[in-house]
């Protein structure tokens, strides 16, 4: 029998939360964004299930060529855009559309020979600091791009910083706002966090939003409210088994380190679940955990192959037991990825993009 830990891929769920983005998004176009093989979750598996989007966004050109692969005809977008002139004969030939978010990818554009013009994401660095143009400069750009006959389209775009937070929008949107007012083309604002959050503000704002962690059934606001306020599913499960049991007396410790001390007799259980696995390490004594549906907690440091859990309450649960990490367990008891994480001191992204490579995977899909 092969070691009993196991990740699923739930296509119902999936579909099920590009709904939901919509309910919020009104008639704005979806990016289905599938950067870093679709948030862990791995491109091929999840496209069925998301190609009732309108576009695919990704960043790595040999992403856009696995969605063009899978038969997609639809818009593709780089976010980041093309990082070297010759990527721009993979965005003629593969039809993608692509940002330009500094005056050297106008530049490439400018030198570039292609029978068919491109349609570009021209970003505004409306106050993140990470790519785009300063306001100032933003319509220079588009001045530039808009006289190059290699461009036939310019979509106006920009990233919020803190739309999760309690900072808001407000701000840059503003920013943006007042610098593109009489500028003709499409916009693209909205991450999961706007797209939820701030649906009402941007309400006809945005002709596509860009949703990426929303889709894979993480609240784009961590902790509160979760993903169960948004009704969002969590696209992946990462579940195990009990392999033992270990029966504890008074001060006695557990695992690494002796971190954990019991201060009671008590039962453990040990789970084929590691950091190898891509369990976050930092998760310490307390970190949710669904043992059989029922949740209980962490004990001890998380090592490379296994964790402890407290069986505590628990007299059923022996060896063989089926454990949740994060997800849904087989009773439909969900446990968000996003509490895991938060025990970890990091977000919910991070662990589904973690997901290690010798954690086999297997695809739920119950409308086939
Ligand atoms: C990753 C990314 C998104 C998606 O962000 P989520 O928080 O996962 O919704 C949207 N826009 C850009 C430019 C991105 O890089």
């Amino acid at each position: 029998m092969p070691r009993p830990i196991l990740a699923t891929i739930d296509r119902q769920h999936l579909r099920h939360n590009l709904a939901r983005v919509r309910h919020f998004t009104g008639d704005a176009k979806v990016w289905a964004v599938v950067k870093a093989d679709a948030y862990g979750h791995g491109l091929e598996r999840v496209f069925e299930a998301l190609r009732a989007a309108d576009g695919f966004a990704l960043l790595d050109l040999a992403e856009a060529e696995r969605v063009r692969a899978l038969g997609w005809r639809g818009p593709i977008l780089l976010l980041e855009g093309c990082f070297e002139a010759r990527d721009l004969e993979l965005c003629s030939r593969l039809d993608l559309w692509h940002t330009v978010h500094c005056s050297e990818q106008i530049d490439m554009l400018a030198a570039h020979k292609t029978q068919l013009p491109h349609r570009v994401f021209l970003k505004m660095n409306s106050g993140m600091n990470r790519l785009g143009f300063k306001p100032e400069r933003f319509r220079a750009a588009w001045t530039r791009l808009e006289a190059l006959p290699q461009v036939d389209d310019i979509c106006l775009s920009t990233h919020f910083s803190d739309a999760d937070g309690p900072r808001g929008i407000a701000a840059q949107w503003a920013v943006f706002e007042r610098i593109t007012a009489d500028l003709p083309g499409e916009r693209s604002l909205s991450n999961s966090a706007a797209s939820l959050r701030h649906a009402g503000v941007l309400q006809g704002r945005n002709d596509w939003v860009r949703p990426g962690i929303a889709l894979y059934g993480s609240a784009p606001d961590h902790q509160s409210p979760d993903a169960g306020h948004w009704d969002l599913r969590p696209a992946m499960t990462l579940a195990s088994r009990l392999i033992a049991t270990q029966d504890l007396d008074t001060g006695d410790t557990v695992g690494y380190g002796s971190t954990f001390v019991a201060d009671r007799p008590m039962r453990i259980g040990v789970v084929a679940c590691g950091y190898a696995d891509g369990y976050p390490r930092h998760a310490g004594t307390g970190a949710p955990v669904l043992v059989a549906g029922r949740r209980t907690r962490l004990v001890g440091r998380v090592s490379m192959d296994m964790l402890a859990v407290d069986l505590s309450g628990l007299p059923q649960a022996g060896q063989g037991s089926e454990v949740t990490l994060w997800g849904q367990a087989s009773t439909g008891e969900r446990l968000p990825i996003d509490e895991v994480a938060a025990a970890a001191g990091t977000v919910g992204y991070q662990l589904m993009c973690a997901l290690a490579r010798r954690v086999p995977v297997q695809v739920l899909d119950e409308a086939v």
